[in-house]
């Protein structure tokens, strides 16, 4: 019997022995691997930064004579150098356009470049809600009666202070009525801006990950615009809010007022900076709902005396 314990033990300690090799070839490997993979990401991130950096760099020299051509087209079209001839007009408005263009897509690439870049700034101030929306209102309203289209306002009396960045939030507005007057033909544009208590948000379509982001009970601030235009088809609703991403484009090329397919992939981006989201409810035909969702937080409603909690 003892042989036996004796051949069995050394079996054991022989196979033992064999894993255990196997285990510290399998680790070796398995950091060679992950050392290989480390170097390969930083390469990455070197590669994307060096793309990041090269974009925002071109984007900043463009600028320059871009504006030249800009501000030289107006004054042509001015009449500043004389006055054009009738058969010039026509093309110096052409060229205008295309420079106008032009300036607006290399500065949606350079914001574009600075945020994957993380070096887009936020400085947030408390922004009163009421004033600032009717101030935006007001300077979208010549493109609002330029086509034909009304602009109502829809909100509390009490609305409160909020804190965040009113560059950034301005900027999402103004390209959202924008676009409500590029893809609407007619009838009336409506900016709803409500507040939204935590427990109602995600009824009325806040995306599920910002109450997740550790904010269940926040409040939120969602202002809404609501066009009856051409609307968007289900299948092209995420899609739209990613880089140069455009529906339809084709028939759009040549239009002075095409756009650059940059516009709502910025304005995702910038809400999500500040804390919040974009989303949309939108049906071919009847028109889209885009809604911009902020956190208001405590401090913002203890610094708003006018703020009544029933002022939605
Ligand atoms: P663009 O500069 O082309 O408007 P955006 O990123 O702002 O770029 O929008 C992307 C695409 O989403 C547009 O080309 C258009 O097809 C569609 N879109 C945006 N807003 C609306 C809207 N309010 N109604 C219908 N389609 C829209």
């Amino acid at each position: 019997m003892e042989p036996l314990v004796y051949i069995v033990a050394v079996i054991v300690f022989v196979g033992l022995g064999l894993l255990l090799n196997h285990e510290r070839r399998q680790a070796r490997k398995l950091i060679k691997r992950s050392k290989e993979l480390e170097h390969l990401s930083s390469k990455l991130l070197r590669a994307s930064r060096m793309q990041n950096e090269f974009l925002a760099n071109v984007s900043h020299e463009l600028r320059t004579p871009l504006n030249a051509i800009v501000g030289f087209v107006d004054l042509l079209r001015e009449g500043v150098y004389g006055d054009l001839a009738p058969r010039q007009v026509k093309p110096v408005e052409r060229i205008e356009a295309s420079a106008n263009h032009l300036r607006h897509l290399v500065d949606q690439i350079l914001d574009l470049a600075k945020m994957a870049a993380g070096r887009l700034d936020v400085h947030t101030e408390i922004l009163d809600v009421r004033p600032f929306i009717l101030d935006v209102a007001s300077e979208v309203e010549s493109l609002v009666n330029e086509k034909d289209l009304s602009l109502s306002l829809t909100m509390g009396s009490g609305l409160p202070r909020i804190r965040t960045d009113p560059t950034h939030f301005r900027q999402i507005l103004v390209n959202l009525i924008g676009n409500a007057v590029k893809y609407t033909d007619k009838g009336t544009i409506v900016v709803r801006t409500r507040v939204i208590p935590g427990s109602e948000a995600l009824a009325l379509g806040m995306p599920g990950d910002l109450s997740a982001l550790g904010q269940p009970e926040a409040t939120w601030l969602c202002v809404q615009v609501v066009d009856p235009g051409i609307g968007i088809v289900l299948a092209d609703q995420e899609r739209i809010f990613e880089e140069f991403e455009q529906v339809e484009a084709g028939p759009r090329v040549d239009s002075p007022n095409r756009g650059t397919g940059l516009g709502l992939a910025i304005s995702r981006r910038l809400a999500r900076l500040l804390g919040g989201d974009l989303t949309l409810v939108s049906e071919i035909e009847r028109g889209s709902t885009f809604s911009l969702w902020l956190p208001i937080h405590d401090y913002d409603l203890a610094v708003s005396p006018q703020y009544t909690p029933d002022a939605r």
